[in-house]
């Protein structure tokens, strides 16, 4: 299959571009295109055999749901068959956003979308593009990642192309996600709101709005074998380059440098290819052979993240230390993708 690859301006967008795209998901073809959090691979969420060809074009496992995303509110009662308090609370704050939100689905919404369960995820993106695309399906799209699954997911088109040229119908280049780190997940099913996945939107500004919050346990540990996660994507390992990743963590900013370059020096005498990625104020201090910044403040290393790890496979490292970052508000976003992509491997300075 030939993939085609069209640039389109976040602030004069070509129609032209947008219907073609539109067309192709009405017929039942995939669309990666951008939204502020990751790329997405949409294909008609009503449609059972587009959706799985999403599956195959990924190689995700099959009991792992997708989100339909919509371009406009009124596409939301199509889908689910209630909207409880908590979730208009939500929505109200949040939407057109980096939220996703957990609900009842309608019999329309195909198991091949729902994993089989009696839920739906739903989120209504705030790019521009993505609202675009979606309206002139006049579709509820589902979009999971458009990344090869297990992989990091795409931030750039680059990334996207990397991946899915020749598996996919069209690649929609909208530039750099703005987030860069998958939506949060917030399920409000139950009694009780729960967190299944921390993102842009922190559990904090969610507790603003609709009081506590639970947080599902694989937020923050590798569950056991028996354990089941409530989104069945984050029991599989994800974000993993090919090299041995480690986080280190010390008492000390000092500590955690002079025990990651020891690290790193028995590595490179052992002929291996050496990564760190760090902090942008200690980006001087290591002696790897690959020093990736992912800057200063929390919001610029989450939009960063997922293209350092890519990079790091790009330039061939066998062995990545990372620093840690502080968990509080989007901190607890990106150290959920760094521990899942260090297989929770802890190294103590
Ligand atoms: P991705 O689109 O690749 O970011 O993955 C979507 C995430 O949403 C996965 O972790 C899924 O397990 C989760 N998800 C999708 N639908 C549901 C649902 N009905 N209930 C719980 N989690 C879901
Ligand atoms: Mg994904």
């Amino acid at each position: 299959m030939i993939t085609l690859y069209e640039k389109l301006d976040n602030k004069n967008i070509n129609s032209e571009v947008i219907e073609k795209a539109a067309g192709i998901l009405q017929k039942g073809g995939l669309v990666a295109f951008p939204t502020e959090t990751v790329y997405g691979l949409g294909a008609n969420g009503l449609d059972s055999e587009a959706c799985r060809k999403i599956y195959e074009a990924k190689g995700r496992p099959s009991d792992n749901p997708l989100i339909l995303h919509i371009g406009d509110i009124s596409q939301l009662e199509t889908i689910v068959s209630d909207v409880p308090k908590a979730a208009e609370k939500i929505i109200n704050a949040f939407w057109p956003g980096p939220v996703t939100i957990i609900f009842n689905k309608k019999d329309i919404v195909p198991d091949s979308v729902s994993g089989g369960l009696n839920t739906v995820a739903v989120r209504f993106p705030s790019d521009e593009i993505a609202k675009r695309l979606i309206v002139s399906s006049g579709l509820p799209i589902a979009a999971p990642s458009a990344n090869t699954s297990g992989k990091p997911s795409p931030t750039k088109a680059e990334h996207v192309l990397h991946d899915m040229d020749g598996r996919i119908d069209m690649i929609i280049d909208g530039g750099s996600c703005g987030f860069g780190l998958e939506s949060t997940i917030i399920d409000v099913t139950g009694d009780k709101p729960a967190l299944l996945r921390p993102g842009a939107v922190t559990k904090e500004m969610l507790e603003a709005v609709v009081g506590d919050i639970d947080v599902d346990s694989a937020v923050y540990k590798q569950l056991s074998k028996d354990e089941k996660p409530k989104a069945p994507g984050m029991k599989y390992t994800h974000y993993s380059p090919e090299a041995d990743v480690a986080l280190v963590r010390g008492e000390s900013n000092e500590k955690v440098i002079a025990k990651i370059n020891s690290l790193v020096l028995s590595d490179k005498m052992a002929g291996f290819k050496t990564g760190v990625l760090c902090c942008g104020k200690n980006a001087d201090k290591y002696a790897a052979d690959i020093v990736l910044s992912a800057g200063d403040d929390i919001e610029t290393v989450g939009a960063r993240l997922f293209d350092i790890l890519r990079r790091f496979d790009l330039l061939g490292a066998e062995k990545v230390y990372s620093e840690v970052f502080d968990e509080a508000g989007e901190g607890m976003a990106v150290m959920n993708r760094l521990k899942k992509a260090a297989g929770h491997k802890f190294i103590e300075a």
